[in-house]
């Protein structure tokens, strides 16, 4: 609890486009504290908006269908993908299975003069600042570390030792907060997909 004292302590940037931003959208946050399901609400509620979606080497959960949450593939065909250029970042997450964000769609959406929001972890969030200093990364925050922690629990999706291992994650991901453009604080999914899309909408 020590190392959160940090994240309890944060002051907020001030709202309002950060200079020279663009519409590469990048959310990414602690296991746990529901990017996903921001990410879901603003697909749902926002088309205009493109979601990016990722190829993983994770197997597929009850309900996920391919092509729509993940590009679900075999490792050889990561490494295709990793080969051929084709994932403008990739990472290893909860050093298990491997992630990646597809280049090409994003640049079309980009390029065309939409918006692109990924929904990735801390490593992936650096690599794409490596790649497109332009590109806005947006942290979303719990409002509390217990919060994160009853998320995660109450998902029920993680046995005992993968929680664990996430929330040791989730410990180094808060730190992580100050390298971005913006935080979120998810207290309610439809407040926070708005919070997102109005930042997506104040950058060039
Ligand atoms: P899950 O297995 O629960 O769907 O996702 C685990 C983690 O992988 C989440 O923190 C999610 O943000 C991250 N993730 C999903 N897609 C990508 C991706 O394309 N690149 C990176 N770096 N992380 C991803």
């Amino acid at each position: 609890r020590d190392a959160l004292r940090g994240f309890l302590d944060t002051r907020w940037p001030e709202p309002g486009p950060r200079e020279g931003r663009s519409r590469l959208i990048v959310l990414a946050g602690p296991t746990a504290v529901g990017k996903g399901t921001v990410a879901a609400h603003i697909k749902q509620n926002y088309p205009q908006i493109h979601l990016s979606v990722s190829a993983t080497t994770r197997s597929p959960r009850p309900g996920e269908v391919d092509g729509q949450h993940y590009y679900f593939v075999d490792d050889a065909e990561f490494d295709r993908l990793v080969a051929a250029g084709e994932l403008l970042e990739w990472a290893v997450v909860h050093n298990q299975n491997r992630y990646g964000t597809p280049r090409e769609p994003i640049e079309r959406v980009l390029a065309a003069g939409g918006t692109a929001l990924l929904e990735i972890d801390l490593q992936g969030a650096r690599q794409v600042r490596a790649a497109d200093p332009s590109a806005t990364l947006v942290f979303l925050l719990p409002p509390s570390w217990d919060e994160l922690v009853q998320r995660l629990v109450g998902r029920g999706t993680e046995d005992a030792e993968e929680r664990a291992r996430r929330l040791r994650t989730a410990r180094v991901e808060l730190a992580a907060q100050n390298e971005f453009d913006y935080r979120v604080v998810n207290e309610d999914v439809a407040s926070a997909a708005a919070d997102v899309v109005a930042l997506a909408a104040a950058q060039r």
